[in-house]
Parts: structure tokens; C-alpha cells; sequence
């Protein structure tokens, strides 16, 4: 086992120009060590947000505890600075130095980027830990947002979501025909080719949209997050699991520049606290996804389906053709393909034969 190093050559440099920018206030003498650092971030989540939203703020103020306050980062919630998917560009240009979201939401600027959030029929949590920190999707992730003067960090994953909440019942693979459903990402796409509508809306207009009957279904997370939104309240159905998004990953993202300014220390601070907050959203869900579910089986209002076989067996088709696709269509994209399809079928005996077999013994 290799532990994956991200900095390479570029602290050096840090240490010389840590005091040439104008996001920086350098210390008395303007050693690399006294430069203090201000930085702006901008996200994907509606403020403070449980779970997807706070993780941000939980890694600005670990960041600024554990620099004793050289590197402070203020925090703006999607819509604040920059709309919600815009987060990429904002922090690509420089306009923010960091921003917290999902790859997936760069779909159709870089394609391959939708491998690092949560592809169908995909990477479960721990495996996207896995291929990530060990198994060399981190590089791959990196080599891919070099381009756009973006360094990407793992940060928090939901672990497998639900299949979403449905105003209609999914009985068959014909029930998915005309189904307008808020779907990101290659789920969206499979969606389209089973004869549904995808729509693509930020978290903040899904309850409406459900609730007015604009889309008939929508895909959020998982209990925890979707009791939250009040989801329960706008539609009737909620159907598991969620085969478009078995463990999303979310991501981190630091300007290059203002990364490369950062002294060593500082670097491993924030590189640290990344890792820290990709843990511990992990543990807020799993522990947070059991409180509410267990809330939404009590209301009478509501079903909890699971999808019938052969809508998933239709779903799981498409999506490997989906993917194939995509990798097709962009040496980028065949380059995460690949890498990700063999770190699928390498894991999935070990995932058999561990996790699925231990969880079917479980009283
Ligand atoms: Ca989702």
C-alpha cells in the first residue's frame, strides 16, 4: 500500500511568494511561517445546511483552530456570491480561493468529473475511500482539474442515498415513461433513455417544484437530508435504493495560486482537515439517516418502496451503456472509465464476501 502524496515540488515555491499577493497579510519580517491568509469560499448548499452544507464551516473552523488564525476562510452559502453551480468557475477564476460541492454538478464542462461525485451503479462510500486515497483516483482527479487551476480534495460523502420520493407509483419499467424527475448527473441521462425527464434544479426550488406538480419525482440524499427539506409533506412514495448515487463523494476545491502560496504547514492543515471532514460527513449521515428513517416509517402519510427487480435490471443496463458512452466520447473521460470500472470489479468480490455477507447475518 502506497500513501498517495499531493504536494510534490510546489511547496517550495509557496515558501518564496507566500508574501506577494494581495489575499494576504504577511506577518512582521514576512517569513513563509508568519504570513496569515483570507480566504473566501463559496459553495453548492443552502446555508448551514445539515450534513452537505455545514461541512464547509466545520473545515473553516478547524482550519482556523489548528493554524492558530493564519489561514481564515469565510464561508458563503450557494446564491450568496456566486449561484450554486457556479462554484467551479468562481474558484477556477479566482473570485473565491476554495468552494465545497459536487464534481458532478461540471457535467458538460468536464465531463469525466462525474466519476469523482457518485456514478450508477458505482462506488459505495468506503470503496470511493478506497480508490480515492489508495488506489489512485485522487491523481486521476487531480491530473483532471489541473487545466482549470483547480486542486480537488474528497470532502464528505452521504453514503448509499434513497431512491428518491415519487408522486407516482414505479411498478414497472413502463411506470418510468413521461416521469419528470429532478435527477443530476448520469442518473439524469439513464433516466432520460428509460423515457423519463430529467431536471436538473438546486436543492433550494426541489420541495416547491415537487409539491406544485412541476416534476412528479425527485432524488435528493437520503432520510437524514430529505426529512429536513420536508420531502415527505410533497410527495407519497419513497423508493430505495438509490442506484444513482451509491456513495457520492463531495469535493473540496482550492484555487491553485492561493494553494500553491500556502507554506507546507498550512497545506497539510488544510489537506488534513479535508480528510478529517470526508470522515466525519460520513459518520453524520450514517448516524443521522438512522434517526430519520426511523421517523419516516411511523408516518402514515407515506410508503417506502423498494424498486421492483426489473426496473433496477433495466436501470443497471442503460447505465453501463451510459458510461460506456461517456468514455467514448473523450479521452478524459476514458481514462477515469477505466480506471474506475477496474476498481469496481476488483472491489466487488471483497465487498461480497465482507460487508453484503456480514450485514445478511445481522439479527
Ligand atoms: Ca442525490
Amino acid at each position: 500500500m502506497k500513501r498517495r502524496e499531493f504536494v510534490g515540488g510546489l511547496a517550495v515555491a509557496a515558501g518564496l511568494s507566500a508574501c506577494a499577493g494581495d489575499s494576504r497579510d504577511c506577518g512582521e519580517g514576512g517569513a513563509a511561517g508568519d504570513a496569515r491568509f483570507e480566504w473566501t469560499a463559496v459553495t453548492s448548499w443552502p446555508p448551514k445546511y445539515p450534513g452537505l452544507g455545514i461541512a464547509i464551516n466545520n473545515l473553516a473552523d478547524r482550519v482556523a483552530t489548528a493554524s492558530a488564525g493564519r489561514l481564515r476562510i469565510k464561508v458563503y452559502a450557494g446564491g450568496e456570491l456566486v449561484p450554486p453551480f457556479e462554484v467551479f468557475d468562481a474558484v477556477s477564476r479566482g473570485t473565491a480561493e476554495c468552494g465545497h460541492g459536487a464534481s458532478y454538478y461540471h457535467k458538460g464542462k468536464v465531463d469525466a468529473a462525474q466519476f469523482f461525485t457518485a456514478v450508477p451503479f458505482g462506488l459505495t462510500a468506503q470503496e470511493m475511500s478506497g480508490w480515492l486515497y489508495y488506489g489512485g483516483g485522487l491523481e486521476l482527479w487531480r491530473e483532471l482539474y489541473a487545466p482549470f487551476n483547480l486542486v480537488p480534495f474528497p470532502c464528505g460523502n452521504t453514503g448509499v442515498q434513497m431512491g428518491g420520493w415519487f408522486n407516482k407509483e414505479i411498478n414497472s419499467v413502463a411506470d418510468l415513461k413521461g416521469l419528470k424527475m429532478r435527477i443530476p448527473g448520469l442518473g439524469g441521462e439513464v433516466l432520460r433513455r428509460a423515457g423519463g425527464t430529467p431536471v436538473t434544479l438546486p436543492g433550494s426550488e426541489i420541495f416547491t417544484s415537487l409539491k406544485t406538480g412541476a416534476i412528479d419525482a425527485t432524488e435528493w440524499v437520503g432520510p437524514y437530508n430529505d426529512l429536513a427539506f420536508g420531502l415527505h409533506k410533497a410527495a407519497k412514495y419513497y423508493y430505495y435504493p438509490g442506484w444513482q448515487e451509491p456513495g457520492p463523494t463531495l469535493e473540496f476545491i482550492v484555487n491553485a495560486d492561493a494553494w500553491n502560496a500556502l507554506p507546507p504547514d498550512l497545506q497539510e492543515i488544510v489537506r488534513t482537515t479535508a480528510q478529517a471532514i470526508d470522515l466525519d460527513m460520513t459518520a453524520e449521515y450514517m448516524n443521522g439517516n438512522a434517526g430519520a428513517l426511523a421517523q419516516l416509517r411511523e408516518d402514515p402519510n407515506i410508503e417506502i418502496r423498494r424498486f421492483p427487480d426489473d426496473v433496477i435490471a433495466r436501470l443497471r443496463a442503460i447505465s453501463e451503456e451510459v458510461m460506456r458512452e461517456l468514455a467514448d466520447s473523450d479521452p478524459a473521460s476514458a481514462k477515469v472509465y477505466e480506471a474506475f470500472v477496474a476498481y469496481r470489479d476488483a472491489s466487488t468480490p471483497n465487498q461480497r464476501f465482507t460487508e453484503q455477507a456480514y450485514l445478511e447475518t445481522r439479527p
